[in-house]
């Protein structure tokens, strides 16, 4: 019997019709209290080397319908590597339809939006980490459904960098950039990270919104709001994950941010800056600037040409977090995003953007942040 199964850690779908192979028909579930939907991770069950079509539906109401012309779905048997699932999107047809072929290998295939980052890999992370040398782990503050907010802190230095990534729970590849940024620091044969350890105090926020993450959510937490609209006033009530973090970050200072994400449409891996903030500084332009330049010519898995508008003087959003946290503390702080597609100046057909391309972008970003560090006080 064919079955589909979202009951797990990070799983959402619906069954709307799962009569046939080439009769599969899935809704995604909407975040909780919110309207937003568009990540999904399901496991397909009973259809062992027969061709599946697999089809989600009723998809121009999602967050981003933008994402969906020139997507392709990441498959797994054994729930460590992931491939592109040859897929197609039609706006027209049942309110915007998402068509996955994938025949299954095994009697079960799982199927997600990007490869996931579980709840129980953050903690194997967590564990991993925290018994290494000079590696400190602290407990900022709990989720609204209690889950603990973990930071892991390395290194010694004076300036103050700070690391977090999931605010947006179904950008799971800001954790796997997360997962190669502690692997590098945590690396006793790496000399940049041993520069970066004497250099500076980096904090690590590996997931900002464990309940979104557990739930399944694309981009708000248990309560339905969107973390990355809370840095201007977040509340015990609405955004304890939020308060803990700001809190923590006030405590020390920031000298430099980088808040990570991935973008549903765009196929390109990109900066967003602070560029409207009301206290803007030559000077923080400049390291702005730099860093994406510097970063551009370091690795072919970044560039400038594309990304979102800046924002006109004075005009910036300061709910959202690096845009605040530029204001506060006159440090650089900059939103990282990587695609859900492909980085199509660099693209892999078979992969497309991945687990392992987001942790080496993380290593290209702390090379570049070793270079400037004397430059960012
Ligand atoms: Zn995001």
């Amino acid at each position: 019997m064919i079955a589909v199964s979202a009951a797990f850690d990070s799983g959402n779908i619906e069954v709307v019709r799962c009569e046939a192979p080439d009769d599969i028909v899935l809704r995604i579930a909407r975040d909780a209290h919110s309207d937003f939907f568009q990540w999904f991770h399901f496991r397909l069950s009973g259809a062992r080397g027969e061709a599946c079509t697999v089809r989600i539906i009723g998809l121009e109401a999602s967050a981003y319908p933008g994402g969906w012309p020139g997507y392709e779905a990441v498959t797994s048997h054994d729930r460590a590597t992931w491939v592109r699932s040859p897929s197609r999107y039609d706006a027209a047809a049942d309110g915007g339809t998402l068509t996955i072929e994938v025949t299954p290998l095994h009697d079960h295939v799982w199927l997600a939006y990007f490869a996931p980052y579980s709840m129980e890999r953050h903690h194997e992370l967590v564990a991993r980490m925290m018994v290494l040398p000079g590696v400190q782990a602290r407990v900022l503050g709990a989720s609204l459904e209690g889950q603990p907010i973990d930071c892991l802190t390395i290194g010694e230095g004076p300036r103050q960098v700070w690391l977090y990534a999931r605010q947006h729970p179904g950008e799971s590849m800001a954790e796997w950039w997360m997962e190669g940024a502690l692997e590098m620091l945590t690396d006793p044969a790496d000399e940049v990270a041993a520069a970066l350890r004497a250099g500076a105090t980096i904090h690590c926020i590996p997931n900002m919104n464990p309940d979104g993450s557990c739930r399944g959510h694309l981009r708000t937490n248990a309560a339905g709001v969107n973390l990355n609209r809370e840095w201007a006033g977040p509340t015990a009530e609405r955004s304890p994950e939020v308060l803990a973090a700001l809190a923590a970050m006030t405590a020390t200072g920031v000298d430099f941010a980088i808040d990570v994400h991935g973008d549903e449409a765009i196929p390109q891996v990109f900066i967003a800056g602070f560029e409207g903030i009301p206290g803007i500084t030559e000077r923080q332009l400049g390291l702005l600037g730099r860093y994406k330049e510097t970063l551009a010519r370091a690795t072919p898995d970044f560039q400038t040409r594309i990304g979102y508008p800046p924002a006109a003087a004075g005009r910036a959003n300061l709910t959202m977090s690096t845009n605040q946290l530029a204001e506060r503390f006159g440090c650089l702080a900059m939103t990282l995003e990587m695609p859900f597609k492909d980085h199509d100046d660099n693209a892999d057909s078979r992969a497309g953007w991945s687990p392992e391309r987001s942790k080496g972008l993380a290593r290209s970003c702390l090379a570049v942040l070793a270079e400037m560090l004397p430059d960012l006080r």
